[in-house]
């Protein structure tokens, strides 16, 4: 009402061009008997309405507040749980109401100063409306690992997305308020006009300012007691997520020069046998869910009658998504220096194993080794004419197939990782054959918010029990190799989980609000009988804390490598027995 006030009699000239060119063309109808040449052109006339048509303050105005009252419904309720209506907050929840209005229209502006400000609004309506299902829903918070994660998301993974919510929230709180935008009548296009935008920014970040000037103290301590909360704003948050994206992106020398971790890396001459390890890299797995670790259901009901399985409890991971704990747990940077950048600057374990003479072959039935395999032998087992075992999608276990011809016909040390596709969500119930499907009833679709709490832990324990399966079958397959070389397996999972406990779902959360279900991670060392693990010596350690950072000592350890590129680490995770 107040935009109406101030600026009706700015805007009331909008008029319909559209309307004017149809006069047009009935005029000349009734001087011309063919008029189909105007079609053409009333489309080209509306494609360009939409491109570069400017929109009224107040329609600018309208979709940022469509924007804050829809779209920031997980924002507004974490901020009711700290700032409680019944408390007498009523001034203040106000006052942040119209500081992320003043915000998301200064945002929404300073777009439509780049693209023009009808596309800028139906940009944001859409984006906003998708962005905030899954902020909502899910409790995703889009930071720049989140994009790089949406970037990096395949065809089949998307589609797992896709559920009628997600359809019906688009269409309701996006796609129709976007037509309306679209079908407005064009405003006389005046450099007045254009300048909206402009005015935009400046009532935006003037209203912002406003609403904090007379609640600088309680603002103060809000920004630093609750500095989380900004994490739900839609869609404030994204756009500092995607800039730091691009900023990532556009930092890679496509011709940079990838350093050497190591300055020499040796296997002695006097480790006559040769070593086979198997590294499973888990997906979307819990500690708390290992049976193993001591959770009630028995989801480990093979490996848990393997008295050789020694099972890491204390283990946190380096991040909570997997484009950051799979290149982290390989790179010789500890989780407190580790950035993305540095997959591009420098080498990581597999490459010292390498240098040393490890044959190192990386299969991978996720989506991809986010570059620590770039540099060695790399299989991609959800293609299906590669991967033998697919139903609905292709299995872990197909990435066993073929190995023993392998191992059997050129014996080297050997070092294979195998990348799971494991318990990814949010269809738990695609990720095991139906012969795993002991918890009942399961959710049965990747719509969370349709099934209950139980009904996802069951689905989500059922794709443990397959990982337990597979564990056991690669064990299996070391325990028919143990003649010819020292054989040992090591799992350890990339990140866990969020089952809808405290409303949080999947994984990706920063690390400053992330809950322990999403960074504590199980990992299971096994030795065979030919084994270079002090089985009893190792065993005592496995209720320290240890972390991803660990990975590459454990490693190196294991093929007995002499290399500078060892981390300094307080304590070894495995005890390897004198030779
Ligand atoms: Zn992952």
């Amino acid at each position: 009402m107040i935009f109406d006030a101030i600026f009706d009699d700015m805007f009331d000239e909008i008029f319909g061009h559209l309307d004017e060119s149809r006069a047009c063309g009935d005029s000349r109808a009734l001087l011309m008997p063919v008029q189909l040449d105007l079609k053409p052109n009333r489309r080209k006339y509306t494609m360009l309405k939409l491109l570069i048509g400017p929109l009224s303050l107040k329609w600018l105005a309208f979709c940022a507040l469509w924007v804050v009252v829809f779209c920031n419904r997980a924002f507004f309720g974490h901020l009711l749980a700290s700032y409680p209506l019944a408390e007498g907050h009523v001034y203040f929840l106000g006052a942040v109401a119209v500081l992320l209005f003043g915000l998301v229209l200064a945002e929404l502006c300073i777009l439509a100063l780049v693209i023009s400000a009808r596309l800028a609004a139906i940009v944001l309506l859409l984006a906003s409306s998708l962005l905030s299902f899954f902020t909502d829903q899910y409790g995703t918070v889009f930071d720049s690992v989140m994009v790089q994660n949406l970037f990096e998301t395949q065809a089949a993974e998307a589609m797992n997305l896709m559920s009628l919510g997600l359809f019906l929230q688009a269409l309701i709180f996006g796609l129709l308020p976007a037509l309306g935008i679209a079908l407005l009548p064009l405003s006389k296009t005046s450099l007045r006009a254009h300048l909206q935008p402009a005015l935009g920014i400046g009532i935006g970040v003037g209203l912002a300012l406003a609403a904090i000037a007379p609640a600088t103290a309680t603002f103060s301590s809000f920004f630093r007691e609750h500095k989380a909360l900004h994490y739900f704003t839609t869609p404030i948050y994204s756009v500092y997520g995607v800039a730091g994206y691009l900023k990532g992106v556009l930092s890679v020398d496509g011709d940079r020069v990838i350093m050497p971790s190591s300055s020499y890396a040796y296997i002695p001459t006097n480790d006559h046998a040769y070593d086979l390890v198997v590294l499973i890299v888990g997906e979307t797995a819990r500690a708390d869910h290992f049976s193993l670790n001591g959770y009630a259901r028995n989801t480990n009901p093979k490996l848990g009658r393997r008295p050789d399985v020694i099972s890491f409890s204390q283990m946190t991971s380096c991040g909570t998504s997997t484009a950051v704990s799979v290149p982290c747990m390989f790179s010789y940077d500890k989780k407190s220096e580790f950035d993305q950048d540095s997959i591009f600057e420098s080498m990581n374990v597999l490459d010292t194993l390498a240098k040393a003479g490890v044959d190192v072959l990386w299969r991978d039935n996720n989506s991809s080794s986010k570059h620590v395999a770039d540099r060695v032998r790399y299989e991609n087992y959800r293609d299906r004419a590669l991967n033998t075992i697919c139903d609905v999608e292709c299995r872990d276990e197909g990435m066993l197939v073929g190995l023993q011809s392998w191992l059997t016909e050129a014996p080297n040390d050997k070092l294979i990782v195998l990348h799971q596709m494991g318990s990814h969500g949010p269809d738990y119930f695609h990720r095991y054959p139906a012969g795993f499907e002991q918890f009942q009833p399961a959710c049965q679709t990747s719509e969370l918010g349709d099934c209950s709490l139980d009904e996802i832990t069951n689905a989500y324990d059922n794709s443990l029990l397959y990982t337990d399966h597979f564990i056991d079958k690669a064990i299996q397959l070391l325990e028919q190799n143990q003649g010819q070389y020292e054989v040992s397996l090591i799992y350890v999972s990339d990140h866990g989980e969020s089952l809808g406990e405290q409303g949080l779902y999947l994984h990706g959360l920063p690390d400053l609000i992330a809950p322990e279900a999403q960074t504590h991670v199980p990992l299971l060392v096994w030795g065979g009988i030919s084994s270079d693990i002090d089985l009893g010596a190792t065993r005592k350690f496995k209720d320290l804390p240890f972390s991803h950072d660990d990975l590459p000592n454990v490693l190196l350890a294991l093929f007995e490598v002499e290399t500078d590129a060892f981390l300094d680490l307080p304590e070894p995770m495995i005890m390897i027995k004198p030779h």
